[in-house]
């Protein structure tokens, strides 16, 4: 892979360009894709943002997320984009499965692929530029990065510093993270310096949930959580029929792993949640448990070393007592 620096003397010559994320994208995928859309225009690029997936309500104040197609519900526009770019940046991802069902066309499309990212282990051999770089917070401090070091950072505009900030303010837990570095926080009093309005993004991305999300999130942890003491872990396991009953939209489920892992003592905190079509997995973890190593070894994904996730097809209890003896085999990990 060859440095993303080298992008930099190509970008005054416009392209086609694509901007991608993983599926369900969050804040940080979000943020990253629209903050790098909004830098980019400023160049006279054609581009279009794709999501693998929909995303989540609370999302659709950040500019631009009414120009992002949805892969599954555009498809043939989707990829007739692709199908005509010259580079496809992808943003927030680093293994081409995390795009679902854009997987194939992404590896038959022509274009140069281009990466930004801070996940552990990415995909060999699939990108022709880019920048790995897992001590980053979130993608979207890559993208400042990326921004600075081109020398048009005269070029970002309001709704580029909105999208930047929401990305990395997620992605470090509102700054609570080792990964909220000092470099974090000066891009943050630089964000500010350019007129950033945090207290608006922090209402807009937390203080916009339906009363549902709420009744869920109760119920859950009253009725589906398990705390396994000797192991210092927790799980949460959520059946199909409870995200019907409580009527759980896309970003509803996002920080339910937190709650348990504020429980003193738990070490690794679990939801494992009954998709309907996979059943998909959410792992933090406090101190040194690798959870990207867990995710990898047991549940056929990956992520960050205290949080990571992964996909299953086989059923709930399948997937629920592999996460039991997987816990059982990793005992003196969980109590290190
Ligand atoms: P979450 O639990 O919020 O879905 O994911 C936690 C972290 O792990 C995120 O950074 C996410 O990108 C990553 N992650 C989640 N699921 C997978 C997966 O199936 N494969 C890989 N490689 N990473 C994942
Ligand atoms: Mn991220």
């Amino acid at each position: 892979m060859q440095s993303i620096q080298d992008i930099y003397p190509l970008l005054e010559q416009p392209r086609k360009v694509v901007i991608t994320t993983h599926q369900k994208p969050d804040a940080d995928a979000m943020g990253s894709s629209l903050a790098l859309y909004h830098f980019l225009a400023g160049f006279g690029h054609t581009l279009t943002v794709i999501s693998p997936t929909n995303w989540a309500d609370f999302l659709d104040w950040m500019p631009g997320t009414d120009l992002v197609l949805d892969y599954e519900s555009k498809t043939a526009k989707a990829n007739e984009a692709i199908d005509q770019a010259d580079w496809i940046f992808c943003l927030d991802f680093n293994v081409l499965v995390r795009t679902k069902r854009m997987e194939e066309k992404l590896l038959a499309a022509p274009a140069l692929k281009i990466l930004i990212d801070h996940h552990r282990e990415p995909q060999e051999g699939v990108f022709t530029y880019g920048i790995s770089d897992p001590s980053k917070s979130s993608t979207a401090e890559m993208v400042y990065d990326f921004i600075q070091g081109s020398g048009h950072a005269d070029k970002m505009n309001e709704a580029t510093i909105a999208c930047l900030y929401a990305g990395v303010m997620t992605d470090t837990g509102s700054f609570r993270f080792n990964s909220a570095s000092s470099g974090v926080h000066q891009m943050v009093a630089h964000l500010k310096t350019l007129g950033l309005d945090h207290s608006r993004v922090h209402e807009a991305l937390y203080d916009n949930f339906l009363e549902n999300r709420f009744r869920f999130i109760g119920h859950v942890l009253l009725n589906r959580m398990e705390i396994f003491y000797e192991y210092n872990t927790a799980l949460i396991v959520v059946p199909q029929a409870d995200l019907i009953k409580f009527d759980v939209r896309t970003g509803d489920t996002e920080g339910l792993v937190n709650y348990p892992l504020s429980i003193k003592g738990i070490r690794l905190a679990s939801v494992i949640i009954d998709r309907g079509d996979e059943r998909k997995s959410s792992f933090r973890s406090k101190g040194d448990f690798d959870v990207n190593a867990f995710a990898r070894k047991y549940f056929n994904g990956g992520g960050h070393f205290n949080a990571a996730g992964g996909f299953n097809k086989e059923p709930l209890d399948i997937v629920v007592q592999r996460f039991k003896t997987a816990m059982k085999e990793n005992t003196a990990l969980l109590n290190s």
